[in-house]
């Protein structure tokens, strides 16, 4: 069944090929929603868009750029006279340790990850508070939980851990308006990034701290961020929610 049938999703950093935000945008497509998917370059954004079917917009918007932002947001609002759900998807990472990072090393993920979440945000809230239903997913970390990953600094650790911060207070406040905010906690999830930089030791060893015994998928985080975004959370704000197989147990 289509559980997304004329909605309207915001998906921001979702061109990147094998990444959570193109395989959300794909799940979502095939529950009925149309799809913008917004990303740094243009043409990797409608390309994406475009793999998934002539009904969806890709366009580029940088989430850091709070005038990007609003531009594109505004533009998609005129076009489609609504925004029912945004993925706050778009997200940077670097391998630091504490005493290695620069201050535009704190920046840049910061701005990314924190900021970028909260321009998303601000620009779809008044659209859908004004209908008086919207589904904001933001995306977190393990990072956030247990205070590292494998390939996040402290700076991702402590941008992610902000992001939580930040969906529970818009939760709240958002929720008389019939607005839900969630985010999603990824574990270990196997994308071309992940996958390129790890040695076959390293897989090996951090499968054996997943009770799963096995990386997550795109598609794992993706079913998630449709549960998130469609009516069967109806009751559901403010939540984190891991997909990491177990990992924190
Ligand atoms: P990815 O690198 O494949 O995709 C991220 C996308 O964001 C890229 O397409 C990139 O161009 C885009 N982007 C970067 N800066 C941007 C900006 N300023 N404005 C707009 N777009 C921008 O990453 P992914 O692995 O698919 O991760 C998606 C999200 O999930 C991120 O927020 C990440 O931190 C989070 N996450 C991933 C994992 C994992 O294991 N892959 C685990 C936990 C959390």
């Amino acid at each position: 069944t289509a559980l997304l049938e004329g909605n309207f999703a915001v998906i921001t950093g979702a061109a990147s090929r094998r990444g959570l935000g193109k395989a959300t945008a794909r799940l979502f497509a095939e529950h009925g929603a149309t799809v913008a998917i917004l990303d740094l370059d243009e043409a990797d954004a409608r390309e994406a868009a475009a793999s998934l079917g002539p009904r969806h917009v890709g366009m580029a918007c940088n989430v850091t750029d709070l005038a990007s932002v609003r531009t594109v947001m505004d533009a998609l609002v005129s076009q489609w006279g609504r925004i029912d759900i945004l993925v706050n998807n778009a997200g940077i990472t670097q391998p630091l340790k504490i005493m290695e990072i620069a201050p535009e090393n704190y920046d840049a993920v910061l701005d990314v990850n924190l900021r970028g979440t909260l321009y998303c945000s601000q620009a779809v809230i008044p659209h859908m508070r004004s209908r008086k239903q919207g589904k904001i997913v933001n995306l977190s970390s393990v990072s956030a939980q247990r205070g590292g990953g494998i390939f996040g600094g402290p700076h991702y650790s402590a941008a992610k851990a902000g992001v939580l911060g930040l969906t529970k207070a818009m939760a709240r406040e958002l929720a008389p308006d019939n607005v839900r905010v969630n985010a999603i906690c990824p574990g270990f999830i196997a994308t071309d990034i992940t996958g390129g930089l790890l040695t076959p030791e390293k897989l090996e060893e951090i499968k054996a701290g997943i009770p799963m015994g096995r990386p997550g998928t795109a598609d794992d985080v993706a079913g998630c961020a449709l549960f998130l975004a469609s009516d069967l959370s109806a009751y559901v704000t403010g939540s984190e929610v891991d997909v990491n197989g177990g990992s924190l147990i």
